[in-house]
């Protein structure tokens, strides 16, 4: 099986913040006024998307609970990019695919992301130093 670049979009930037209401005045500023915020238990954080024209976002993160990654992360590097998504197919033979050629993986197998998509991470020290989430949007969900 071989995978074709061309099906990748740039899905979010996720941008980790200590409180997304501080964050949101330079948003506001730029005429968003409204964002999808939605609470993902299993990472304890709460989203809020900015969507852009083509149809990518910037994912703000709040961290819910001090043992959050979120907050561990501003702990140790202070509020700021975290993460960058790329919108996948097939993500299980993906995941396959990568760990068979072996790329460093956080996860082996999906797991439940925001908007119901089946997300996975890549270690940082694969992929030039940025920590890189692969998600498949939900079978016909809208993006
Ligand atoms: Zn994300």
């Amino acid at each position: 099986m071989s995978f074709d670049w061309k099906q990748y979009e740039l899905d979010h930037i996720g941008i980790a913040v200590k409180s997304i209401e501080d964050a949101l005045p330079f948003y506001r500023a730029m005429g968003w006024h409204n964002f999808a915020t939605e609470v993902v238990p299993t990472e304890k954080v709460k989203v809020a998307f900015v969507k852009l024209k083509n149809q990518s976002n910037i994912e703000l993160l709040e961290p819910t609970s001090t043992d959050s990654v979120i907050h561990k992360f501003i702990e140790k590097r202070g509020a700021g990019i975290h993460h960058i998504c790329l919108r996948v197919q097939q993500i299980e033979t993906l995941l396959g695919e990568l760990k068979k050629q072996g790329v460093r993986l956080i996860d082996d197998r999906p797991r439940p992301g925001a908007h119901n998509c089946k997300v996975a991470f890549v270690h940082p020290s694969a992929t030039g130093g940025v920590l890189i989430e692969l998600s498949e949007p939900q079978a016909g969900a809208h993006i």
